[in-house]
């Protein structure tokens, strides 16, 4: 079932965001994509976007008819403003606060804002999120409730009726994994597996069974635990979960 509305996708070109654009996909007439330069140590993520979205409408004639503009924002400033490991050359540590030092205060909260203000002009209304409060590193802009606290502020703010869509908030990478195994079938873990990049590091020298990656950074370890266990779990035969083939 497909909704009428149309959706904005924050796709950065990792795992959790390339399963968000499916997951919107599959509800919304129209899906728009949106990513953001924001002085990223590794411009890898940013490389693997467009071939991504390439691969994504040849899975599927009825993807390929719904996915519409991708929108690539310059907010280069964040890197200026901010001092983490994401956008500076420093090793990967935890802080005081008990946050790891990859965290970019109020990253979420920006992108989220400027994605509003991209789907109030293209008649979006919904925005789409890979945020996760199940098991990544406590970032306080990926928690639900902030999330919520958002829409609410964004449709005050702007005088619009966005949801914020978070499908990924309460599950783990393992069914990350199954949901794009539900969406896509085999051929969408496939690509994901092999071109979304997660590493912090922006390692792709080999590909291991869970895609490409230095294998011991945090967001490393996570997607390959996930995929370690996603593969464990029993599921319907090859074949029985593939792309929608027509519109
Ligand atoms: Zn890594």
């Amino acid at each position: 079932m497909t909704l009428p509305q149309g959706a904005l996708v924050l796709f950065s070109g990792g795992q959790d965001s390339t399963t968000c654009v499916a997951w919107a996909l599959s509800r919304y007439a129209k899906v728009e994509t949106i990513g953001f330069d924001y002085g990223q140590r590794h411009a890898i993520e940013l490389t693997v976007r467009p071939s991504l979205l390439r691969k994504m409408r040849a899975l599927s004639s009825d993807w390929d008819s719904r996915l519409g503009n991708d929108h690539m924002i310059d907010l280069s400033l964040l890197a200026k403003i901010s001092d983490t490991a994401l956008t500076q050359n420093v090793e990967i540590a935890m802080q005081d606060n008990g946050l790891p030092n990859t965290f970019v205060p109020g990253r979420n909260l920006l992108f989220m804002t400027v994605a509003a203000t991209v789907a109030y002009r293209r008649g979006l209304d919904a925005l789409v999120g890979g945020m996760c409060e199940t098991d990544f590193s406590g970032y306080p802009d990926c928690r639900n409730d902030t999330m919520q606290s958002l829409q609410a502020t964004l449709n005050l703010g702007m005088a619009s009726r966005f949801r914020i869509d978070t499908p990924l908030m309460w599950i783990d990478k393992a069914a990350t994994w199954d949901m794009a195994h539900g969406l896509g079938g085999q051929p969408l873990v496939d690509l994901i597996r092999t071109d979304t990049h997660t590493c912090y590091l922006g390692e792709r020298g080999a590909l291991h069974d869970w895609g490409y990656g230095c294998g011991k950074c945090p967001a490393c370890e996570l997607r390959a635990r996930g995929y370690r266990k996603f593969t464990q779990q029993a599921r319907p035969p090859a074949g029985s979960g593939q792309p929608p083939a027509a519109a």
